[in-house]
This record gives structure tokens, C-alpha cells and sequence, in this order.
């Protein structure tokens, strides 16, 4: 099926006269302040001298996008903004914080990318002008045709009492900052209370905190560490739901203690206790608090969503203003924020780019529908297996689990391997 250039320019919402306009958005409120500030920030490069799609955030989804997008509109200049020098991929976050990796194994150059005729900005974006089409970073403005935000999420530190105040009291697998902090926490752990939290859906990895619990149970039993493991969980029930009943029988197997309903609202690092929104007390010696996870405030301050991109699930663009599309992580979206969806919605977003600046000369097809498949560690041999359908429009059409078996554990590194190799080549 392909897409006809008057309905996808319909659907989002570009006149046919080539205006663009912003829709729903108080001028006032987004671009008061900002707009003074864009004015004085130096050029971090020169204006477009044809079509610019601005990349923001160089993850899985902002990279397949951008590589998606390199064949499909050859003409257009591509430019990711990224604060990291380099890749880091996220599924590997567990397999460091339990042993099984080196960071060497998952950390990619984004050499590769910029040898794809692709401009890679190392710098952080810290906001965005819709309506001078301009985003700030801390080297300079940047103008765009089309902007695409996939800057994945960030951590609400400010959501749990004193964790602001008291970083070194917490470490958790969802930075990389904090994921070698993890590490080197539970080499040192002799012994006593494990807590790891969940944050109240949707988060980052719906399965990981499941996992990072089995994971470290099987550790501190090789290194015959007495721990006793509790999750601590905002939700009612294990993430993500199709793996609910499945999680359940396999913490109590592992004697994992699991509170549902429990969200923790406050850490006592002095009393090293937890404090959920039910007033109970929960004692740790080794804790993870993951805190609950936001997109970054940027987009919330240009008018875009809160917590979330507020986007058309079909296009991914942003229901606020048409020349922006949001995707991965940072977007409200029903797809599992995980990094198989994030890089299906990068190749997905990319098509609609693509349509939305122009002809091009190229029969540009319907993007398939997003679907995910994600393989949870409960050790490091065995697997489950989730997958998840969703029609074009965002609906869930089906999805099915199966128990632990050793051969998905073998898929689960070969996946993440492809999903690598797709974009660096090895
Ligand atoms: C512990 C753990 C286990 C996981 N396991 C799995 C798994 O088994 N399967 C699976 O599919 N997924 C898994 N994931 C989830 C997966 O990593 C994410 O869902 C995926 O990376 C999201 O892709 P994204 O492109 O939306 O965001 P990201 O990959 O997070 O990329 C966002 C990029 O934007 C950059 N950025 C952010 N803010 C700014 C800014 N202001 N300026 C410039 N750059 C910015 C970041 O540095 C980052 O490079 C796991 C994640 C974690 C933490």
C-alpha cells in the first residue's frame, strides 16, 4: 500500500498550500521567554540552504530513523543532536549491572552514522522554538524543516523525597552513569536487604526490573551472598501485563519477595528505609530505587506534552505542532517503550519524514506496524519470551508470552546483536 502525499499531508495536518501552523499552543506560553534567548544564542551551524531534518537524540530510534531516512530522501542534509559521544545500547544495562558484560561490548562510535552522510552534533538540547523552527543547544541554535524528538526519557530524581538531595544514596540500570555505580554496589554487597523499585507505568523496559532481580538473585547465590530480594511495586501487578502471571510464579521460585500497590515516594538513606505512598517502611542495606520516567523537561516547557511528546500514534506527529514528530521512549505512544519498538518507530517515522518534505521522486511505501518482541532474562541461561501487535492506528491487535526456555535467552543476544549491527554494521 502506498501512501497518497494529499492524505498523509492530511493526516498531518500540513495545508496543501504549504503552510504549516501550530495548533493548540499558546504563543505566549512557549515562546515568551525562549524566544529572546534563541535570539541570542550563536548559529552551532549555518541555516539550511535546502531541507534539514534535525535528529534530536542519537539512541535507537533517532539513529533508525536517521539511516531510514538517508535513503529515502537522499537530497535532504540529516543532522542527529546527541549529548553522548558515544552509543550505549540499553538492553545491556542489565547484562553489566549482573556481570555478564563489559561495557566494551555495548558501547558503539557514532562514526559509522556520520560516514553515512549523516551530521552527528555532540551537544545537549536544551529547548526548542516551534515557532522560529529552531532548537536551542548548549553550542548554539539550529534550524529545521522537520524536527524529530527521540531523546528517550529521563529519570524524575525530584519525584522521590531526598533522592535529589542525596544522589549516592540510590544507583539503578536505567543510566549508564548510575548502571556502573550499580555494578560496582553489588560486587561490593557482603550480604542483607536487596530492594529493587518499580515506577508506576509506562516506563523504560517494562521487564527490567523483574530481571535485574532474578539476575542478581542467581549472582549473589554463585557468590553464596545471603540476600533477601524484595520488589517494591507501584504497579498492581509485574510488567508488562502479558508477563504478569509468568513474573509472579518466577520470584516466588526464586524467593523474591514482591510488594504490588507499594509506590515509594521517599527515600531515608540515615535509616536506610524506603517510604511508599501507603506510609509502609521497607528496610534495604543494598537499594534501586528506578524513579518514575519522564521525557526530557525541554519538551514539556515548548508546549509538546507532559510527561510525554503528545503524538498521532499513526504518524508520530506531534498533535501540537505539525512540522514536529516525536518517537521511542519520549513519545506517548501504546508501544512498549523498549528499544525493538523504538527502532521500528525510527524506520516507521522515517517514511513519514520522508512523504512530509516533498516529492521525492520515489514511491514511498506504507510503514509497517509497530509489533515487539523482547526476551527477559530469570538467570542468565533462561528467557521468557513476550510479543506484542499493534494495527497502524496504535490499537493492540494481540499478544502472547511463553515460560523460560534456554533458547531464548540465545535469541535474546542475537536480537540485540542485529539491532546493533543494523545501524554500525558489526
Ligand atoms: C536496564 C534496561 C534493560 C532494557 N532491556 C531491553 C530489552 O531487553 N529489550 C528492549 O527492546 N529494550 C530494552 N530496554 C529499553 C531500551 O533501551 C529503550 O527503550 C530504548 O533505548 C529507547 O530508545 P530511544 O531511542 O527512544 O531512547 P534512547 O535509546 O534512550 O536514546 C535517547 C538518546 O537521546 C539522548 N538525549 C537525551 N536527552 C538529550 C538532550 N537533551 N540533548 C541531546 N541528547 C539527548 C540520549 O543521550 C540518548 O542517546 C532496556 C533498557 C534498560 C535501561
Amino acid at each position: 500500500m502506498k501512501i497518497s502525499r494529499r492524505n498523509l499531508l492530511k493526516s498531518i495536518g500540513v495545508s496543501m498550500a504549504g503552510g504549516i501552523f501550530i495548533n493548540g499552543v499558546s504563543s505566549q506560553r512557549v515562546f515568551g521567554e525562549e524566544k529572546g534567548i534563541s535570539k541570542v544564542h550563536k548559529p552551532v551551524l549555518p541555516p539550511p540552504t535546502g531541507k534539514r531534518v534535525v535528529i534530536l537524540g542519537g539512541g535507537y530510534s533517532g539513529l533508525y530513523c536517521a539511516t531510514t531516512l538517508r535513503d529515502l530522501a537522499p537530497e535532504a542534509e540529516i543532522v542527529v543532536v546527541e549529548k553522548y559521544p558515544f552509543f550505549i545500547s540499553g538492553p545491556s544495562h542489565v547484562d553489566f549491572v549482573a556481570g555478564l558484560k563489559h561495557l566494551d561490548e555495548i558501547t558503539r562510535s557514532y562514526d559509522p552514522i556520520a560516514g553515512r552522510n549523516i551530521r552527528v552534533i555532540r551537544s545537549e538540547v536544551i529547548g526548542v522554538v516551534p515557532e522560529e523552527k529552531k532548537v536551542l543547544t548548549a553550542s548554539g541554535n539550529l534550524e529545521y524543516t522537520l524536527l524529530l524528538i527521540s531523546t528517550g526519557i529521563r529519570i524524575a530524581d525530584e519525584d522521590v523525597l531526598n533522592l535529589i538531595e542525596q544522589p549516592a544514596s540510590n544507583a539503578h540500570a536505567w543510566e549508564i552513569g548510575e548502571t556502573v555505580e550499580m555494578r560496582k554496589r553489588v560486587e561490593a554487597f557482603t550480604g542483607g536487604r536487596f530492594v529493587v523499585t518499580v515506577p508506576t507505568a509506562p516506563f523504560k523496559c517494562p521487564p527490567g526490573p523483574y530481571e535485574v532481580a532474578c539476575l542478581l538473585r542467581e549472582y549473589f547465590n554463585n557468590k553464596k551472598v545471603k540476600a533477601e530480594i524484595t520488589v517494591v511495586d507501584a504497579n498492581d501487578k509485574p510488567q508488562p501485563g502479558p508477563l504478569a502471571q509468568k513474573w509472579t510464579g518466577v520470584l516466588e521460585a526464586r524467593e523474591i519477595k514482591y510488594m504490588p500497590n507499594s509506590k515509594v515516594v521517599e527515600i531515608a538513606a540515615g535509616a536506610r528505609q524506603l517510604i511508599t505512598d501507603k506510609g509502609e517502611k521497607v528496610g534495604y542495606d543494598l537499594v534501586s530505587i528506578i524513579p518514575p520516567n519522564k521525557a526530557a523537561t525541554f519538551i514539556r516547557d515548548a508546549g509538546l506534552g507532559d510527561p510525554f511528546v503528545d503524538v498521532d500514534p499513526a504518524t508520530f506527529s506531534s498533535k501540537k505542532c505539525d512540522h514536529i514528530f516525536a518517537t521511542g521512549d519520549c513519545a506517548k505512544v501504546p508501544y512498549t517503550k523498549s528499544a525493538f519498538t523504538a527502532s521500528l518507530q525510527g524506520k516507521s517515522v522515517a517514511h513519514h519524514l520522508a512523504m512530509a518534505l516533498g516529492p521525492l521522486g520515489i514511491d514511498v511505501k506504507d510503514p509497517d506496524p509497530i509489533y515487539n518482541v523482547c526476551y527477559p532474562y530469570v538467570s542468565s541461561e533462561e528467557s521468557m519470551m513476550v510479543r506484542a501487535d499493534w494495527d497502524r492506528d496504535g490499537k493492540m491487535l494481540k499478544a502472547d508470552a511463553d515460560n523460560p526456555k534456554k533458547e531464548y535467552a540465545s535469541s535474546r543476544a542475537a536480537w540485540e546483536r542485529g539491532l546493533i549491527s543494523g545501524l554500525f554494521g558489526s
